[in-house]
């Protein structure tokens, strides 16, 4: 697996064996925006079917929310896994793909893309990125998620001061919150989680919410109002008012409650969770049909509007769409049955298990690995 990003010093296309520019594009089967769950399943499904692929992803590292957003936070609905955390799942997803050695283009966005003429007018794409790497592909997977997603910040004067010292908008690291005074704020599902999630590692916790109805699952309110019923953490209704402290250290927070009166609240960390904003950014730029900021697709094929141009994850809308990991893995796998038709026109597709098919087990690598656990 070839990762390219800032810490092996890629600076400039050229670093890329003499290739990534507009003379030299990195030539390649297909290019996959996006290295979030959805998007690294592609490989996999790709992989089975002879396509190579490279992604590009703005972050500086493979699975998109489930490693920015929740990389901790159990899930419970990836089928034959009762429960795996977000990284975990990640970990298994590259794992996985490993065989079918992906490259990825880290800490680049993808910027612009535009139709190559052919002569027998078969889609050829020129994809470029932020930084100015060139790819040339005839399939193109969007797996931009929520696009680039961006925190909604609350409204609190002087907040950017103690952005990313004891201010944040995601948790990366749970042991970071050990034996600090947490504040949460908001009503929402990432609120109401992490709420119950840290409170034990917390020296205290404290959740604000404006009102006392929440959008998140009744069962993470009531567990909620249970530990503050225990005396395990403090709920409070109003709206950050204030925030106190020194050289981006806050050292308290003043919440205002409906009736205008004030509560000064001791706090190390104050994490908002107002929810987050879908900044499709330069792939509305891209010439596709789009609804609302997604991209509509077939349910036969995940195509775009353009041929050749897929979408799968979060980022794609057809009727009955569900945002759910497990959606985008079922929607892999369709989508490269058509990428092989632009890829190797000429050939016939098969269906084959992987439990049944050599020639699929070879490029698992499956004997590799037997003989690997019986040595
Ligand atoms: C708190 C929380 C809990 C969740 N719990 C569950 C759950 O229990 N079960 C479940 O199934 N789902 C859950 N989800 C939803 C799940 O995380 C998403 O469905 C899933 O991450 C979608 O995967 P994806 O690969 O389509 O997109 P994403 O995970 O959003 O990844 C998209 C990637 O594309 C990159 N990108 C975007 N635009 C560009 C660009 N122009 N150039 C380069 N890169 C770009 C982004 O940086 C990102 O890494 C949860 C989500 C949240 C926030």
């Amino acid at each position: 697996m070839t990762v390219i990003n800032a810490e092996n010093q890629f600076t400039s296309p050229e670093d890329y064996n003499g290739t990534g520019t507009i003379d030299n594009p990195i030539k390649t089967d297909v290019v996959v925006v996006g290295a979030g769950p959805c998007g690294l399943f592609n490989a996999f499904e790709l992989g089975l079917l002879d396509m190579k692929c490279h992604f590009i992803d703005i972050l500086d590292r493979p699975g998109g929310q489930c490693a920015e957003l929740y990389p901790e936070k159990p899930i419970y609905d990836i089928p034959a896994y009762p429960e795996i955390n977000g990284q975990d799942l990640t970990d298994r997803l590259m794992e996985q793909i490993a065989p079918f050695d992906p490259v990825f283009h880290f800490q680049q966005m993808a910027a612009a893309c535009e139709k190559i003429p052919t002569e027998d007018g078969t889609p050829l794409w020129r994809l470029t990125t932020d930084i100015g790497t060139v790819f040339e592909a005839k399939v193109i997977v969007i797996s931009a998620g929520g696009g680039s997603f961006m925190p909604k910040k609350p409204p609190i004067p002087g907040i950017e001061e103690y952005e990313d010292k004891s201010v944040f908008y995601s948790v990366r690291k749970r042991d970071a919150f050990t034996g600090k005074k947490v504040v949460i704020v908001g009503g929402g599902d990432s609120a109401l989680d992490w709420t119950l999630n840290l409170q034990e590692l917390t020296d205290s916790m404290t959740l604000i919410h404006r009102r006392d109805s929440f959008r998140a699952h009744l069962d993470s309110v009531n567990k909620m109002f249970a530990k503050v019923e225990e005396g395990a953490m403090r709920f409070e209704m109003g709206q950050v008012k204030e925030l106190k402290g020194e050289n981006g250290q806050l050292s308290s927070i003043v919440v205002q409650h409906k009736d205008k009166t004030e509560t000064e609240i001791e706090c190390d960390v104050l994490l908002p969770f107002f929810g987050l904003t879908m900044k499709l950014g330069p792939i509305a730029e891209f010439g596709l049909n789009l609804d609302q900021n997604l991209i509509p697709v077939d349910t036969e094929k995940f195509e775009t509007s353009e041929p050749g141009i897929f979408a799968v994850g979060d980022i794609n809308t057809y009727p009955g769409k569900l945002k759910l990991i497990l959606s985008g893995f079922h929607e892999a796998a369709l989508m490269s049955r058509q990428a092989f038709r632009y890829i190797y026109p000429d050939a016939k597709l098969k269906f084959e298990y992987t439990t049944s098919s050599s020639s699929l087990q070879d490029k698992l690598d499956v004997d590799d690995k037997k003989e690997a656990k019986t040595a």
